[in-house]
């Protein structure tokens, strides 16, 4: 089979213009194309009167090494390549040695956990939080009565931070084999909808990752894993060495408990606070990283269906439209969207007491009446907390704070207009947009809660993004406050071999880490440190 990328088609063509245009694009006659599938599908709307599709096919030809041949300087035809998983290594039959632990049960933990049961080594995966469902009611318990579970939230329990989320899967790593297609493909049988494997921006929404993780968790039970839940890591077991390295041998938890483990991928994702300044105390190698801060604002979707669609907006082929904005300004700093929810909600993202957190998330369908995104601004440790490897994370609490304050010290967010924001005054009430958050937006200054230099980019970034979309820069679009878990704050440096650089059997792994930043990206990361777990098992070691 050969893989033809690059392929265009108007946004409405019918289904026979394909195979005619992939015999064009080919050089070949009609009865030349014996098969062809859409691998992926995009689209260019760059003239948003002459909307084109943008397709990947795979096809099968009566003669594949002459077209081949014939096209060979074409970059966009090529062999077809093998996408398929292949297994690292396997327990041998009946094997009974010490099990790998896995700390959290988000993407990157559920991936290892997969792949390591899926070979036959029977992991144990532990998390602080609680099944989907009783986890699911915790949530809402913050977004209807105020009510925060600092261990069941947003951000902690079965399926980890994605779950209630725009549940995007697409990511920027490198991936030369094809193991974002392994996640797809396990997604899809835990019930995903099979147009994750074709859509060129995949994603998921809220209510099916729900279903997914449980079913997932199925598999891995029918393999020999085994889940403990409300199972926090509080400390680890460190043995010194001959030669003076640490090496793990076990976890003590929070109740007391103590497992052993020789191997344990701690795949705990962004927020866990306490686990970070726990391996600091116990001397983990641990490096202070760059991450972003900022809010979140709100358009009405049908805004930006306009701006980026044209005529052609509402298409049921192009659904809601998606934007990606950056801008670099004066003072030095860069602004841009992050993690953009077309037609979702702004959420209520915190896992501590006294602290207000927003992110974003949506359904399947993408229906809700607004867009939001992050709005952010990048800063790193060398400029903006230098005084030493956890010195992010006090800057990320000392800003969720100021918003709890500023939101009136009930988990309501603080926001204000962008219209009230341009012209340097609190808001006191609201035009066209209503903002989504839950449990409520109290309107006011966003400057109590944000450093100089953000606002100052956010002032002149919002015009320069109003006039790549239209009313971007509306005096009534809302931004509410604040967005700090953009990233890991840290990362837990990790060799080659993927275990922490000074304690053995210790592997960092997905967002918290720092080796991740999204859901596939996380996933992706869990499946590599799985194998690498499965090796040194395998080896003996
Ligand atoms: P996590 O998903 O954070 O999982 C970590 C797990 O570890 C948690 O379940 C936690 O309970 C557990 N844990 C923590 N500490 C301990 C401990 N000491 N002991 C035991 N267990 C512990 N990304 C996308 O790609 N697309 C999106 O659309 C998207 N939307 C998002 C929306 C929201 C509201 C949020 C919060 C995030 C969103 N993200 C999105 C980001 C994405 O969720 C994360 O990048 C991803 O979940 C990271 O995966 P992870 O497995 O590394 O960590």
């Amino acid at each position: 089979m050969l893989r033809l990328s690059g392929l265009k088609l108007p946004l409405d063509h019918p289904a026979e213009a394909m195979p005619a245009a992939i015999c064009e694009r080919l050089r070949i006659a009609p009865h030349e194309l014996l098969n062809h599938v859409v691998v992926r599908r995009g689209n260019d709307a760059r003239r948003k009167n002459a909307i084109q599709l943008v397709y990947t096919i795979d096809v099968e030809l009566a003669d594949e090494a002459v077209v081949l041949e014939r096209l060979a300087k074409d970059h966009d035809v090529r062999l077809r390549p093998d996408t398929d998983y292949k297994f690292v290594a396997e327990a041998p039959e009946g094997w009974s040695g010490k099990r790998p632990v896995v700390i959290g049960a988000g993407p990157c933990g559920l991936f290892a956990g997969l792949i390591l049961a899926q070979m036959g080594f029977r992991p144990i995966i532990l998390d602080r939080g609680k099944v989907v469902r009783e986890r699911t009611r915790d949530t809402w318990g913050l977004w209807r009565r105020g009510e925060l579970n600092p261990d069941s939230n947003v951000q902690f329990g079965e399926g980890g931070a994605g779950t209630f989320s725009d549940g995007k899967l697409y990511c920027r790593v490198k991936d030369p084999r094809f193991l974002g297609r392994k996640v797809l493909e396990e997604f899809v049988a835990a019930g995903a909808p099979s147009d994750i494997l074709t859509e060129a921006h995949p994603h998921i929404g809220t209510f099916r990752l729900v279903t997914m993780v449980e079913a997932m968790r199925r598999q891995i039970e029918a393999l020999g894993g085994e889940y403990r839940w409300q199972h926090r890591v509080d400390e680890l077991e460190l043995e010194r060495q001959g030669d003076g390295t640490q090496r793990l041998r076990g976890l003590h938890l929070h109740d007391g408990g103590f497992i052993e483990a020789d191997h344990v991928v701690m795949a705990v994702g962004h927020s866990a606070r306490p686990t970070f300044e726990m391996l600091h105390r116990r001397g983990v190698h641990i490096e202070p990283k760059p991450f972003s801060i900022g809010v979140r604002i709100e358009h009405p979707q049908s805004w930006i269906d306009r701006a980026r669609f044209g005529p052609c907006a509402g298409h049921p082929v192009l659904g809601a439209a998606a934007y990606s904005l950056a801008h670099h300004c004066a003072n030095d700093r860069t602004v841009y969207s992050f993690c953009m929810c077309p037609g979702g909600r702004v959420v209520a993202a915190t896992s501590e007491e006294g602290r207000v957190v927003t992110n974003g998330m949506s359904q399947y369908s993408r229906a809700e009446f607004n867009a939001n995104s992050g709005l952010v601004v990048g800063i790193d440790p060398q400029r903006d907390y230098p005084e030493g490897p956890l010195a992010g994370i006090d800057l990320q609490r000392r800003l969720e704070s100021l918003a709890y304050v500023a939101g009136g010290s009930s988990y309501h967010a603080p926001g204000q207009t962008v219209g009230d924001f341009l012209a340097g005054r609190p808001s006191t009430r609201l035009g066209e947009v209503i903002p989504s958050y839950k449990p409520g937006v109290t309107l006011t200054d966003l400057s109590l809660c944000l450093p100089d230099f953000v606002l100052e980019a956010f002032r002149e970034a919002l015009p320069v993004f109003g006039r790549q979309i239209a009313h971007y820069d509306h005096p009534d679009a809302v931004m509410t406050g604040v967005e700090t878990r953009t990233s890991s704050p840290i990362r837990i440096t990790r060799g080659g071999d993927f275990q922490s650089l000074n304690v053995a059997g210790l592997y960092p792994a997905g967002e918290g880490a720092g080796y991740a930043g999204g859901i596939l990206s996380a996933a992706i990361d869990g499946i590599k440190v799985a194998e690498a777990v499965a090796l040194r098992i395998a080896a003996g070691q």
